[in-house]
């Protein structure tokens, strides 16, 4: 690898730095110097690079980041990442690229030192991460580095050792193909920002995130991610596909949608995730654009316009997308940290990524156009008492979306006869529990009348008019309460399953699984840690029946995070909740005049059948009178 002369960086400098441009006009500056009335200096070089730093490097993720930056620059097939106390004490990155000669290797720790360009022009062509030749120098300047570096026809490699800026020895040493560079005690000599830097648990969560978007821009190289020798990550080169899984766990494999567009203008490949994945907070968002993580919250609306509608708004789309442009439609040189980029015709760019999610969307049969008024007003009259039952006519809506009840849905079908049931609705009262037994024994008397709307709602004459009981609602009460007995009484029953099956989960799920061990086992699962990141599922409880034993763990792992479940104060109750939501019949599911009994029998015999464990409406009643209002 071929790199610039110190000298020829001056040209150079005069474009893109404003200090090293002090460096040309030194020598009138010197003459000025001389003279006693003058005040200015030429800041040392230590000095100008503890500056640089600063822009540069904050914390020991941007030192992760462009250690492993430089590593793919160079090459590298397979990249280990190695740290102390979340990289305060040390990072080490060893690669296997194409190393550097003696000379490049003294000289790469200089400012503006870099092989990736050579003129202003290269400037706007650069297909490289790294181009500015500054952050080799910027950590030289604040940590202890060590450098070992080798290429594959040397007989001996080079090592060189800097300690803030100061040229410690350079020898020629044994050591493998590529190169391997050492920091140590980051900030040592800046002790303002040493103390500035945050929890190991926090450094380390910067770190995890820049290591994922690197690992995720190149699913070609193996990576790894070590901290107190604890290994956090370790992906072999793969598909993209199995790159996201490999980080971000089972669950999402099943829910990843392929996107792939291309046009003279921008090639996009990638995956959105289907909008029953959608999460409350943290996803997974991500976008390249030349194989570099870009933010671009432009672009980040045209996939949250693509899912408008079909996700309540409060929920956010995961997605992981990549475009590809010629390297001079694209300006990535507007943020010193460059994860901000402006492309050339980003409006013709929105439009073809929003187009190419909505498609997607589309042939996945997710894009909904819900008219729950015309729907409904339909079906209310056919269980008027003096008609005959019968199975309601439903107009079939076939892009209508299964995942999701709108909250809109029930804020209008309560008009009306909300206010005269509001004892009903008001939990814990004597007369309230009265009006429910009452509800209840005309609800009985009256079974065979059951009906199921849609696949959602159970209908029944009640005396006082239709009472519709959202299915899935309902479930999710009665189990609710069931898992809370279960636990309490540790009553559960699990079944075991054929053969264990081993889940790898991340690093967060694994904490989380840890914390709640005990309520998991109390629920009936028989799930024992085998590594620091793998379970093997032996046992579920009973009620999952048939469902995939991977699939009911990872998901109520995910629903655990969900900021709707934060509203349960006990872990136990949170847990008992989720498990609910999971374990509850789905919207859809057909159910016989006997299971809707059954539902509707149970439901009533619960401390509070009116809300759903996270506060949701479970049980309407349609007035008599409203009903014959209608006609
Ligand atoms: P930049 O990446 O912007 O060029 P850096 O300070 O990060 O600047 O690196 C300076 C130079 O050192 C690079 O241009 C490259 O030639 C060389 N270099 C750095 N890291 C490696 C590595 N891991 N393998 C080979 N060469 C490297
Ligand atoms: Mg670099």
């Amino acid at each position: 690898m071929e790199v610039c002369a110190i000298g020829g960086d001056i040209g150079f400098a005069v474009v893109v730095d404003v200090l090293f441009c002090a460096g040309i006009f030194s020598c009138v500056l010197e003459s000025k110097i001389a003279r006693m009335t003058d005040i200015i200096r030429l800041l040392p070089d230590s000095v100008a690079n503890q500056i640089a730093a600063g822009e540069v490097i904050q914390r020991p993720a941007s030192v992760v980041k462009e250690l492993v930056e430089n590593a793919i620059d160079a090459g590298s097939k397979s990249i280990d990442v190695y740290m102390k106390d979340a990289g305060r004490t040390q990072i080490m990155v060893i690669d296997d690229g194409c190393g550097m000669s003696e000379t490049d290797a003294r000289l790469c720790v200089e400012r503006h030192a870099t092989s990736k360009i050579k003129e202003s022009k290269d400037l706007f062509l650069i297909n490289t991460l790294g181009f500015r030749g500054e952050a080799l120098a910027s950590i030289a300047a604040i940590a202890e580095l060590q450098l070992r570096s080798k290429r594959c026809d040397d007989e001996l490699g080079t090592q060189v050792d800097i300690s803030a800026t100061q040229f410690v020895g350079q020898t020629p040493v044994q050591c493998p193909d590529g190169t391997t560079i050492t920091v140590k005690n980051l900030f040592f000599n800046v002790p303002v920002r040493r103390k500035f830097l945050k929890s190991d648990s926090a450094e380390m969560n910067h770190v995890r995130n820049e290591f994922q978007r690197v690992a995720l821009a190149y699913e070609n190289i193996s990576f790894s991610l070590t901290d107190n020798k604890t290994e956090i990550y370790r992906v072999q080169a793969s598909n993209l596909k199995q790159r996201i899984v490999n980080l971000f766990g089972a669950n999402i494999k099943q829910n990843l949608l392929n996107v792939e567009t291309e046009t003279s203008l921008i090639t996009i490949h990638g995956y959105i995730t289907k909008p029953e994945y959608a999460k409350k907070s943290f996803p997974e968002q991500f976008f390249f654009a030349n194989g570099r993580f870009i933010k671009h919250h432009y672009l980040n609306k045209a996939i949250l316009q693509a899912y408008e509608g079909i996700i309540p708004p409060e929920k956010k789309p995961c997605y992981f997308i990549y475009l590809e442009t010629p390297p001079d439609a694209i300006d990535v040189n507007i943020h010193p940290t460059k994860t901000e980029v402006k492309f050339e015709n980003e409006k013709a760019i929105f439009q073809i990524l929003l187009s190419a999610v909505k498609q997607v969307l589309g042939k996945f049969n997710v894009l909904p156009t819900i008219d729950f008024d015309a729907d409904s007003s339909i079906q209310i009259p056919v269980l008027r008492p003096d008609t005959q039952v019968s199975i309601p006519k439903t107009v079939s809506n076939s892009a209508y979306n299964p995942f999701e009840i709108s909250d809109n849905y029930n804020v209008s079908r309560n008009q009306g006869w909300e206010s005269l049931y509001a004892g009903f609705e008001n939990e814990g009262k004597q007369e309230d529990k009265h009006e429910q037994t009452e509800l209840f024994n005309n609800a009985t008397l009256q079974t065979n009348t059951h009906l199921q709307l849609k696949g959602r709602y159970i209908l029944t004459p009640v005396k006082s008019g239709l009472m519709i009981i959202d299915q899935k609602r309902a479930h999710e009460r009665i189990l609710f309460e069931q898992f809370q007995t279960q636990m309490t009484f540790k009553s559960s029953a699990s079944q075991q399953c054929l053969f264990p099956e081993t889940v790898e989960l991340s690093i967060d799920e694994m904490t989380l699984f840890l914390e709640l061990e005990n309520d998991f086992a109390a629920l009936g699962f028989d799930v024992r840690p085998s590594d620091e990141t793998q379970v093997k599922i032996h046992g579920v409880p009973a009620e999952t029946g048939t469902q995939n034993p991977v699939m009911v763990f990872c998901k109520l792992l995910d629903d655990f995070k969900e900021p709707e479940n934060d509203l349960f104060d006990e872990k136990r109750e949170k847990l008992a909740a989720v498990m609910a939501k999971q374990y509850a019949i789905s919207y859809n599911k057909t159910l016989t005049a006997e299971e809707m009994t059954h539902l509707t029998e149970k439901l009533f015999v619960c401390n509070m059948p009116n809300f759903s464990p996270t506060g949701k409406i479970v049980i309407h009643i349609v007035k008599m009178e409203e009903i014959e209002g209608l006609f």
